[in-house]
């Protein structure tokens, strides 16, 4: 079952797509590769669902372009109409692969900010664990918990902060 923010970034991913598809067809391979590519980006979950995004990005600005543009260009000549579908067919094409490549780009983007928030979880373990108090009285580090110096039994007070006397 895909969740929200699932249906959210595909619906937003293929409004994109769809949009610059529209505006970048008539560019060829590039053009559909860049909006596959956005599409694939910007589509969270699955390789499956971002593929699908791009191309559905394609073929929903074809449709819109034939609609409102190349039915005004005179489709009965028959090699205009063979270019528009050849053309548009690979513009498909590429915008599929455009979106597995946007997406293996988005996956390792997503794994590499996994990557830090572990690596700065880790610092912030070992912080904790060479934190010590300073007693105020001798200066001799005691452990965190301490309420009364170990060495010199003086009272140790802790701020908030979570480390040292004040
Ligand atoms: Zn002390």
């Amino acid at each position: 079952m895909p969740n929200i923010k699932e249906i959210f970034s595909t619906t937003l991913a293929v409004i994109t797509g769809t949009a610059m598809y529209i505006l970048l067809n008539w560019i060829p391979i590039i053009g559909p590769l860049i909006v596959g590519f956005i599409a694939g980006f910007i589509a969270k979950g699955s390789v499956k669902r971002r593929f699908l995004s791009g191309v559905l990005s394609a073929i929903i600005g074809f449709v819109i372009l034939l609609l409102f543009v190349f039915s005004k260009w005179g489709l009965n000549n028959i090699l205009l109409l063979w270019i528009i579908l050849l053309w548009n067919l690979t513009g498909i094409v590429f915008a599929g692969i455009g979106s597995i490549l946007g997406s293996m780009i988005s996956s390792t983007a997503d794994m590499m900010s996994k990557f830090r928030r572990f690596d700065s979880s880790i610092h912030q373990y070992t912080g904790k664990t060479i934190r010590f108090n300073i007693c105020p009285n001798c200066g001799i580090s005691n452990p965190t918990d301490a309420v009364y110096c170990t060495s010199c039994g003086a009272a140790i007070v802790v701020r908030n902060d979570g480390g040292r006397y004040s």
